[in-house]
């Protein structure tokens, strides 16, 4: 028996899984299951994103059109050759996701589909000197550009795209559908951490990894996305407030800390009208503040979680208490600001 079992293992070694056949196309499989399970999480992301996004436009102000299509540009990812190869780029710029019931999904467009043209307008001739893009890092402004130009399209009325999609070329409308503002990404960092920079809700990929359920993802992106709906970002600018490091000390420390209370306190509003459970703030931040304690945040500028997780407890009382109008809560903090 132990003969045969050595035979076996010697058998085993004796014939690597790609003797006869190695990789033809060189690439490292590891850089491709990087760029796979990274558009995951950018899936994921868009699509909460986009639900919290349009659950919650009666109460925005500054509503823009949203598609649910998140796209992404060749000249984004350093090694452009295997990006085409993992993602499927056939042109410069193609659909990375599209949010379940968005615009784009209605119009029937999917992952990897090319976009060749904007309402008649080619993407290559879509020019990168516009002041908007310009400011963008090198290899960011081509998407900067088409972005801008989807959006613009978009505030007029539908818009026209041409699509590639497995070498055939086709039309189709994107309806404009106004939903509060905001874009979603994912930020490939080895840092825990997420931030609104008043116009994108960002999460890094390290961050994503504690998520244990969408609606523990829901969580964060709606505590950001608050800071946006909220103008935290210009309100901040608008009263000197440092929020760099010095941020952490004096007056700078006490705004900052109202920003936090009030996004935490919208947060678990946004979650509910979207369907996502407004509980799994306070089991995400239970379970991030047990292992981490102030964690990824600085204790002049935030609750520790013990208080932070009482105030989601508070607010889903008022929720309870206050009831829904037509499927929805009024965000009091929304609808005061309005
Ligand atoms: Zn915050």
């Amino acid at each position: 028996m132990i003969r045969t079992c050595i035979s076996l293992i010697a058998l085993f070694f004796a014939t690597p899984l790609y003797a006869q056949e190695p990789p033809s196309n060189g690439f490292n499989a590891e850089t491709i299951l990087a760029l796979k399970g990274l558009q995951l999480l950018d899936h994921r992301m868009n699509a909460i994103g986009y639900r919290l996004a349009a659950a919650n436009t009666p109460y925005c102000t500054g509503k823009t059109a949203q598609t649910g299509l998140l796209l992404h540009a060749i000249d984004q990812y350093p090694d452009q050759a295997v990006a085409r190869f993992a993602l499927g780029f056939d042109g410069p710029v193609a659909i990375n996701a599209v949010a379940p019931n968005s615009p784009g999904a209605t119009a029937g467009l999917l992952p990897g589909d090319d976009i060749l043209a904007i309402d008649g307008i080619k993407v290559e001739d879509i020019p990168l000197d516009d002041p908007a893009v310009a400011s963008e890092r090198a290899n960011y402004r081509r998407i900067a550009a088409v972005n801008k130009r989807l959006e613009d399209a978009l505030s007029q009325s539908d818009a026209a795209l041409d699509i590639l999609r497995g070498g055939a070329q086709t039309q189709v409308v994107v309806k404009s559908r106004p939903a509060c503002p905001s874009r979603f990404q994912i930020e490939v960092s080895k840092d825990r951490g997420a931030s609104a920079n008043g116009k994108i809700v960002s999460v890094t990929s390290k961050m994503a990894e504690y998520f244990l359920t969408d609606d523990e993802f829901a969580a964060v992106v709606a505590h950001e996305l608050a800071h946006n709906l909220l103008k935290h970002r210009n309100q901040l600018d608008a009263q000197g407030v440092n929020r760099g490091f010095f941020g952490q000390l004096g007056k700078s420390a006490g705004r900052i800390k109202s920003a936090e209370i009030e996004a935490d306190r919208l947060s678990v509003w946004l979650m509910a009208n979207a369907g996502y459970d407004p509980q799994a703030a306070v089991r995400f931040w239970t379970r991030y503040g047990k292992e981490h304690g102030k964690g990824i945040f600085s204790a002049s500028t935030h609750y520790r979680w013990k208080k932070r997780v009482k105030l989601f407890e508070e607010e889903i009382a008022k929720m309870a208490a206050i009831g829904t109008v037509d499927g929805k809560y009024a965000p009091p903090l929304l609808i005061e600001a309005d």
